[in-house]
């Protein structure tokens, strides 16, 4: 690993001076670290952010719940009305990676954690990403790929709480120079749509405080289908999340998580469970509009009878 300093910010005015041009935040590790020991990344200063203050907290209020940036996974995992109010996002936190991995993980590095893509993660292998010219999972190993895409690079995100806070149309606020900015989900990530080189849409610099989770839809549920049942990312993961009164649903969202450079959401399906009662030919259409621009690789086709499943999986959850 190549050496770097190591400062701990008090202020996130401090933290982004303190990172300067080629610093980068350090949460929890679990991704920066491994990147930095594959030489994938050089900072030169790496800022502990994880001592400032305010940032740990989960708080909830009669209209949304805000959840700092330090939070950790398993706190969201183990919070008992959390659980109750938001299952969505107990059930994404649970998925994740393993209980030593979960005490460590927090949810801002959770949500700006880096691609998996295998070719990415080779330290000698100058992909697209890496600003390379080319993508080589396109025409080679493109298993874990996505059947989505908006640029080149065919890397998806693989964050669980992504897909959780993206259904449940959360905001998350991000401290860009003085001023904040409130992204939905899906702006967090659209940068990665059109630029291969990106992650998602953060900027050096930008450090993200929190996430608000409205309290407008009374169900939710997350599912995922892995290679294994621990220590690993989903193949494909799925939130959905909505009111549902008297059978019908409303404001209902379903996002598509590991199919996708950023998480896979279509108005169109939303729109159609307005005001519906689901039965199984809904959910068959709502799962039809999902994958119909789905584009698979020579490998991971079989992600669109996954992605099906969990659609008419999440959505009859929430109608029981
Ligand atoms: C074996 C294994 C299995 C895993 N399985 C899953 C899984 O199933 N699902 C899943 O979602 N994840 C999974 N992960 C990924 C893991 O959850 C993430 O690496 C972790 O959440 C990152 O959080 P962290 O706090 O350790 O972030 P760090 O490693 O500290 O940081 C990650 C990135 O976020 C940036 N960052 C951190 N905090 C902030 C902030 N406040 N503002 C701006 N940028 C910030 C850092 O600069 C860095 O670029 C797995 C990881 C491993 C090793
Ligand atoms: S999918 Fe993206 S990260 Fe993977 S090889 Fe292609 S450009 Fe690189």
């Amino acid at each position: 690993m190549k050496s770097f300093q190591y400062a701990t910010a008090a202020s996130p005015a401090g933290a982004r001076h303190l990172a300067g041009d080629n610093g980068r935040f350090l949460a929890g590790g679990i991704d920066l670290l491994g990147e930095m020991k594959e030489y994938i990344s050089q900072p030169d200063i790496l800022v502990n952010v994880k001592a400032l203050p305010g940032l740990d907290r989960i708080e909830a209020s009669t209209t949304a719940w805000t959840i700092g940036a330090n939070v950790t996974i398993s706190q969201l995992e183990e919070n008992a009305e959390l659980k109750r109010v938001f299952p969505a996002l107990q059930q994404a936190a649970a998925e994740v990676g393993s209980k030593q991995i979960r005490n460590v993980a927090t949810v801002g590095g959770n949500l700006a954690q880096h691609s998996r893509c295998w070719y990415y993660r080779h330290r000698d292998i100058l992909c697209l990403k890496k600003g390379g010219d080319t993508c080589y999972a396109r025409n080679a190993d493109n298993k874990y790929h996505s059947l989505f895409t908006g640029n080149t690079c065919i890397s998806p995100v693989v964050s669980n709480l992504a897909v959780a806070l993206g259904a449940l149309d959360a905001t998350v606020v991000v401290q860009r120079e003085d001023k904040p900015l409130r992204w939905s989900i899906a702006q967090f990530y659209a940068k990665a749509w059109e630029n291969p080189t990106a992650h998602n849409s953060l900027e050096p610099g930008d450090l993200i405080l929190k996430v608000e989770v409205p309290l407008a839809q009374q169900r939710s549920a997350y599912l995922q289908v892995s290679e294994k049942s621990a220590f690993d990312w989903a193949l494909v993961s799925c939130a959905a999340a909505a009111k549902v009164e008297g059978g019908k649903f409303s404001k209902a969202r379903i996002v598509l998580g590991a199919v996708s450079n950023v998480p896979h959401e279509v108005q169109a399906a939303n729109d159609l469970l307005e005001g519906k009662v689901l039965d199984d030919g809904l959910a068959e259409k709502v799962a039809d509009l999902l994958v119909a621009k789905a584009h698979a690789h020579s490998e991971n086709g079989y992600k669109v009878p996954i992605a099906r499943a969990l659609i008419r999986r999440a959505l009859t959850s929430l109608a029981a």
